[in-house]
């Protein structure tokens, strides 16, 4: 992330180290994405999320090819005075949080593609849905984790993961620089949060600028998506967006107490 975070000057994925010639930040202290070792990880009990009721309904967004990544924003054609109508509080983060954009992050096989580890683990993708508090500033990121199924597999009694093929299937559709679409989603059934198990930490964008002061939640939680669908995506648009682990540096992870699948 972030793909409102806009920038003149020339990079890509072939050589992330090099991020840095160009872009201070990208060698700072607090950078991510990291690899989260869970038993280096600090317990610490955390209130609920509380989304707006607009997640749970079907929104008109804007998909974009920015020639990095495929960006995802609330459509402006329908209302425009109401794009402010997503939003989320609690979690132990002080204000409302309002969403600006998601994306995803693939490899260059279905073996790797997430930009966070867990335990040295990579996963097929990650999905990074950005808000911002529009009072302070502050930015948090919304991360999951990506599982691949094989085309057949049905998912008991629920169609999450078809939205998220609905999203290859027209994301792979925008295979030129600028080119655009708009298609409905319902972001609870992209994000799938349930109280879900997840870490919190200080970071950074994954994309230059490489702005730091980002929070970051990140859930430990895989959604299922066709492996199919990530090949549409890594075949039609771009082979391979995503950012290598960066040093922790000491920072303090912390899990949500009911955290205990991998502990
Ligand atoms: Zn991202």
């Amino acid at each position: 992330m972030s793909c409102t975070e806009s920038s003149d000057i020339y990079w890509n994925y072939d050589n992330p180290s090099d991020w840095s010639k160009n872009f201070p930040c990208a060698s700072g202290l607090c950078q991510s994405p990291i690899d989260i070792n869970s038993i280096d990880t600090i317990p610490h009990m955390y209130p609920s999320f509380i989304f707006s009721s607009k997640y749970n309904s079907d929104k008109l967004f804007t998909l974009k090819n920015n020639g990095r990544q495929i960006c995802t924003t609330v459509s402006k054609s329908i209302d425009e005075h109401k794009q402010n109508d997503l939003w989320f509080s609690g979690s132990g983060l002080p204000g409302v949080y309002h969403f600006q954009e998601f994306h995803i992050h693939w490899g260059q096989s279905n073996r790797h593609g997430s930009e966070h580890k867990i335990n040295g683990h990579r996963f097929s993708g990650e999905a990074h849905f950005v808000h911002k508090n529009y009072d302070n500033g502050q930015i948090a990121v919304l991360a999951f984790f990506f599982s691949t199924v094989a085309a057949d597999v049905v998912v008991d009694n629920n169609n999450e993961h078809h939205e998220w093929d609905k999203y290859a299937e027209v994301a792979s559709r925008l295979t030129k620089i600028h080119d655009t679409t708009n298609c409905t989603f319902n972001l609870s059934k992209l994000m799938q949060i349930d109280d879900r198990e997840f870490f919190r930490y200080m970071g950074s964008l994954t994309t230059p600028p490489c702005t730091e002061g980002i929070i970051w939640t990140v859930f430990s939680y895989e959604i299922p998506i066709k492996a199919s669908s990530l090949d549409l995506l890594r075949q039609n648009i771009m082979r391979k967006v995503c950012r290598p682990v960066q040093p922790i540096n000491g920072r303090t992870i912390f899990r949500n107490h009911h955290y205990s699948k991998i502990t």
